[in-house]
């Protein structure tokens, strides 16, 4: 499984149609949404502070 790094959700590599690449790597995501707020500010999830403000409903 590969981690949301915008929620933090698990995301089955295998099913997951939702991806963007960054730096080299492939990330997966649960929704949209979560691509759409990677792909504005990819450094800020990658900086392991996901509890920056607008989480959306997912929880875990
Ligand atoms: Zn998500």
């Amino acid at each position: 499984m590969a981690i949301d790094p915008v929620c933090g959700m698990e995301v089955d590599e295998k099913t997951a149609t939702i991806t963007s690449e960054y730096d080299g790597k492939t990330y997966y995501f649960c929704a949209p949404g979560c691509k759409t707020a990677f792909d504005k500010e990819p450094e800020k999830y990658l900086k392991g502070d996901a509890s920056g403000g607008h989480q959306h409903s997912h929880q875990h």
